[in-house]
């Protein structure tokens, strides 16, 4: 399964932010290093139109798709030399497939800053330096085993190309995901070394409820992270959120003037930073959101359900959940003409409502 890591500063907020995601309550506790042992959080991403398919279908049941959180150890100036809680928190951050930076943006004088001050910007700055000097450290020792290994042609010149340019991105300062962004860097012959700035990053700004409240200072903070989205919530907030039934949310939410609960908008854009739609199925039974890469294939999309959908596939009908949405019904929809059947090159689109056919 495809997962986030959750990175930051000590004391920013991440295990609360991490407790609320998994309506966990581990105490958070008010010192650096408080977080040690990672953990998974597995999240449901909201979706409303799994709600409509339950009552078109008169579902039992509504599964919705997940993503999930790896809450990682703080880091600090210094991590990728081992100090803090450096080495665990680069081994765990490796096998994430995203990397999700909480920002403090919140003051509060009982809550100590590890470097004295709360600064958005030199926060950024610490994490982005210890990430790249990492990278850095890893590219560096993995070039002569790699010129070694071209040389003796048991590896491609491609990968050392990759290896030096990535060498010299990272001894500019500069994160590979940025010069992937920027100047069209193709990480892929070096995939194997999983670095971690090449890796898509999310940034969670913690903040009080007066900048959530505030287009202007909201303003400053997206500069410092473009032209990634920035995420903004209340970590004190959401936990407390996290522990109300759904009405009571939704009322609390209301009354402070948001639509969307701060860790619904996080699962959504982690969604879209892992590249990732869905697509749904209902019946009687369940009415289910699956997990599919953008640009698969129908036969990709049944396999996820089952390999033998995706061995024996032999065509899918496919209604979009619009067409099935406004139609009322199936019937309604196939009487429009809106429901298609679609073979083993179809590129799935999100939110396509679909019945698999298959040999077994
Ligand atoms: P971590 O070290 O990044 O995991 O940070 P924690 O989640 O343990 O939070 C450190 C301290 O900051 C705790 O005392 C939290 O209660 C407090 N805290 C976290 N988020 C917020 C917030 O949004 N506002 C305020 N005022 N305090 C927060």
């Amino acid at each position: 399964a495809l997962t986030i890591g959750i990175v930051g500063l000590p004391n920013v907020g991440k295990s609360t932010m991490f407790n609320a995601l998994t309506r966990n309550q581990v105490l958070a506790a008010n010192y650096p290093f408080a977080t040690i042992e990672p953990n998974i959080g597995v999240v449901s991403l909201p979706d409303q139109r799994l709600n409509r398919l339950a009552e078109i279908f008169g579902s039992e049941r509504i599964l919705p798709a997940t993503v999930s959180f790896v809450d990682i150890a703080g880091i600090v100036r210094g991590a990728s030399e081992g100090e803090g809680l450096g080495n665990q928190f680069l081994a765990t951050i490796r096998e994430a497939d995203a990397i999700c930076q909480v920002i403090r943006g919140f003051a509060d004088s009982d809550v100590v800053h590890v470097e004295g001050e709360v600064s958005p910007a030199s926060d950024i700055d610490t994490i982005n330096t210890e990430l790249i000097l990492a990278d850095l450290q890893t590219v560096e020792k993995a070039l002569p085993r790699i010129e070694k290994e071209v040389k003796q042609k048991r590896n491609e010149p491609e990968v050392l190309e990759a290896a030096t340019k990535a060498a010299e991105i990272l001894g500019e300062g500069r994160t590979l995901f940025s010069a992937m962004h920027d100047d069209g860097f193709d990480v892929t012959p070096i995939r194997e070394l999983s670095l971690l700035t090449a890796k898509p990053f999310l940034f969670v700004f913690n903040v009080d409820d007066d900048v959530l409240a505030d287009e202007g200072r909201k303003d400053e903070l997206r500069k410092l992270v473009a032209p990634v989205e920035a995420i903004f919530l209340d970590a004190k907030f959401e936990s407390e959120l996290a522990e109300l039934d759904e009405d009571e949310a939704r009322e609390m939410l209301e009354s402070t003037g948001q639509d969307e609960a701060g860790l619904d908008q996080l699962a959504h854009v982690g969604f879209r930073t892992l590249g990732l739609q869905t697509y749904l199925t209902a019946g009687p039974k369940e009415s289910r959101a699956w997990t599919i890469h953008k640009g698969d294939t129908a036969p990709q999309a049944a396999g996820v359900i089952h390999t033998d959908f995706q061995k024996g596939f032999i065509k899918a009908e496919i209604v979009s959940f619009d067409d099935l949405d406004a139609a009322g019904s199936m019937n309604d929809a196939k009487a429009k003409g809106k429901v298609r059947m679609e073979g083993k090159d179809y590129i799935m689109a999100d939110g396509d409502v679909v019945e698999f056919r298959f040999n077994v």
